[in-house]
């Protein structure tokens, strides 16, 4: 009997949704024991097929683990932790010799290759510059979701060069060119931010890229002296 899918007296029922509070270390063992080798689970003998890749066990504890994951990826303040901290992460969610995440047990498809921590460690570890920033997804620019890289408070202009260069690769450019255009003229353009491969000021003017660091300089030694002269 499965302590998963055959709770005691309920049959009917789905068993996703009967899963007992057990904690994450026993879902973890769950989806290690219950591994199909040669079209059997190893642990329960269930029949792998095409239309069902995973013992019911096994994809009720996978579920659980991918739901308390996404759910720890989303709470926990990514950008709080130190760049050694999010490396040893990323380290722990690797794919396993079946397909799945090592840690969370994440289901890994062609279409998805990054479990949801993985992913939010990816995306706070490309703003911070660490790995660099990888394609966009269909339909969206290489900022999406990474709006931090763009920003220009708080970062330094080798920061905002990168972002720069992003732009200049992201498939989406020549609509974000021509909004970012029209924005302009409608008095509502960037301010003090990276769009469409231009670094734009306070007063919504294009910096010239060559003087990046010039104003990075400028503007970061203007604070100290306000702050004296208040
Ligand atoms: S070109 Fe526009 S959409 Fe693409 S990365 Fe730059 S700001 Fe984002
Ligand atoms: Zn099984
Ligand atoms: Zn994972």
């Amino acid at each position: 009997m499965s302590i998963l899918v055959d709770p005691p007296g309920v049959s009917e029922r789905s068993g996703a949704t009967l899963a007992p509070p057990l904690s994450t270390l026993a879902f973890r063992r769950i989806a290690a024991q219950h591994v199909s080798v040669d079209g059997r689970c190893d642990a329960c003998g269930f029949r792998v097929s095409e239309r069902a890749p995973l013992c019911p066990d096994a994809a009720i504890a996978l579920h659980e683990l991918s739901r308390r994951d996404g759910k720890w990826a989303r709470r926990v303040q990514l950008f709080d932790r130190d760049t050694i901290d999010l490396l040893r992460i990323a380290g722990a969610h690797h794919q396993d010799r079946v397909g799945r995440c090592a840690r969370c047990g994440f289901v890994f498809t062609t279409d998805c290759e990054l479990c949801p921590t993985l992913r939010a460690v990816r995306r706070e570890l490309e703003v911070r510059g660490v790995v660099p920033i990888v394609g966009a997804e269909r339909g969206k620019g290489l900022c999406a979701g990474k709006a931090r890289s763009w920003e220009m408070d708080g970062r330094t202009a080798a920061q905002w060069r990168r972002a720069i260069t992003s732009c200049e690769a992201c498939p989406l450019l020549a609509q974000c060119r021509s909004d970012a255009d029209s924005a302009i003229k409608h008095g509502d353009g960037p301010r003090r931010m990276v769009l469409a491969g231009n670094a734009y000021d306070n007063h919504g003017n294009v910096i010239d890229r060559d003087r990046l660091e010039l104003y990075a300089s400028l503007t970061t030694v203007s604070h100290p002296r306000s702050r004296a002269a208040a």
